[in-house]
């Protein structure tokens, strides 16, 4: 296979990786998205954190508001930040998005000024605030920070807590500021109100109010909803979005949680042992992972494999068109290669044994739906998405067909 029909996967190693994938304009190489692509954008003048849709994303002229370069973060022997690269645009919400010990609550804490990056640079607009021999302190940084737990005063009311964010509460103006803010989330009429008093919706909302009130040029968010339950955080991720966006504030937030990355954010970068793995809108990095950690990481995924042939892509549940494959250019014939499959691409037919493709090995239940895993003959586990209404047995033989209406991600064989 060409070497540059090659998608990254398992190479994070470098910095150039994460400011490419942050500077990935749309392609359609998918997946495959080859070196000489990455320089030809380069030279193009795509710039890091160029991307379209959202909230003043997809403006490449628009101001960066915030860049980490080549951060790392050491305690002791261990690192937490190993070469982490990022750029934020005015008005972006990015959202850093990883498993429990990659390094996201370290990084939120250096752009805040908590901890001190070990090398690196973080700039705040046009301010160096750590690295080249500065540490500017956490209360010199334009950087609010919203606490998982919100942090109110207790003794405070609504109304006092908010003002406690303004630099100067007790101006003239600083009345009018509360009020605007208690009206920005909502809560007009609850100024008077203890935090005892409140949901821990509301909370949130109070404590956003509060972080917004001395005009941040970047709201920290450390994991936001992980104190709500799980019904109050899907309404309160909508409602995050919207007061964020009409404060026309730049955020970053922290996260574990996929969906909430996925819904809330502008971009994801995907953070994998301190560094970023691939960051991109939403549905740029679910549906063109590009590599197999993201991949993964994003949802439920299963890798087919694949040989590509004269007349097309040969796999052992059927032979399909070649743009069943993203980007997929001439000269592979012959090459295997792994198909990036979620349950949604596939389904699962019952069918008698000598004409089955595998069987059934787990139901999984999620209430609308029946997710089933299926061994194939050559021992590859597939998830297949149904309706609830369609229910087959564990053990019962199956035939499996893609039925994906998109192109698919791929990887060379494993
Ligand atoms: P989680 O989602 O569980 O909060 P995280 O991605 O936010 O995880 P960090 O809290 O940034 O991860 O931690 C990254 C690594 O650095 C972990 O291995 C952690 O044990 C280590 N670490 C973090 N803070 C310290 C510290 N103060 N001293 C020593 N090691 C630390």
């Amino acid at each position: 296979m060409p070497d540059d029909a090659h998608p990254r996967d398992g190479d994070a190693s470098t910095p150039e990786r994460s400011d490419a994938a942050d500077a990935a304009p749309a392609t359609d190489g998918g997946a495959a998205v080859g070196d000489a692509e990455w320089d030809a954008a380069a030279e193009r003048g795509a710039v890091v954190g160029e991307s379209t849709g959202g909230r003043g994303v997809g403006d490449p002229d628009g101001d960066v508001v915030l860049r980490l370069a080549d951060v790392v973060k050491r305690y002791g022997s261990e690192t937490a930040v190993s070469g982490l690269d990022l750029t934020v645009r005015e008005g972006e919400l990015v959202t850093l998005l990883g498993p429990s010990g990659c390094g996201k609550t370290t990084t939120l804490r250096m752009i805040a000024g908590l901890e001190a990056p070990t090398e690196g640079t973080i700039a705040v607009g046009d301010d160096v605030v750590a690295g080249d021999g500065a540490v500017t302190p956490p209360e010199e940084r334009d950087v609010g920070l919203v606490f998982q737990e919100f942090a109110l005063f207790p003794h405070l009311t609504v109304a006092e807590n908010v003002a406690f964010g303004l630099e100067e509460p007790d101006s003239p103006d600083a009345d009018r500021r509360v009020e605007t803010l208690l009206e920005l989330v909502g809560l007009a009429e609850y100024g008077d109100r203890s935090p005892a008093d409140l949901s821990g919706g509301q909370r949130q909302r109070v404590a956003l109010a509060r972080s917004l009130a001395p005009e941040p040029d970047v709201l920290l968010l450390d994991e936001p909803f992980s104190n709500l339950d799980v019904s109050l955080r899907v309404r309160m991720r909508e409602e995050v979005k919207r007061i964020l966006e009409e404060a026309g504030v730049t955020a970053v937030s922290v996260t574990h949680d996929q969906e909430e990355a996925l819904s809330l954010s502008d971009r994801v970068a995907v953070v994998n042992d301190g560094r970023i793995e691939q960051v991109g809108e939403p549905g740029e990095v679910f549906e063109h992972p590009t590599s197999r950690f993201v991949a993964s990481f994003l949802g439920q995924a299963s890798f087919l494999s694949a040989r590509i042939g004269e007349g097309g892509v040969e796999t052992v549940v059927g032979s399909y068109d070649r743009d069943l494959l993203k980007g997929l250019g001439d000269g592979y014939v012959g090459s295997r290669v792994d198909v990036l499959v979620r349950p949604d691409d596939l389904r699962a037919t019952p069918v008698a044994e000598g004409d089955a493709d595998g069987e059934v090995v787990r139901r999984q239940y999620t209430g609308p739906s029946f997710v089933y895993h299926v061994r194939l003959h050559d021992g590859t586990v597939l998830c297949c998405l149904h309706n609830h209404t369609e229910e087959f047995e564990v053990g019962e033989p199956v035939a499996v067909t893609l039925v994906a209406d998109h192109a698919l991600a791929w990887y060379p064989a494993a």
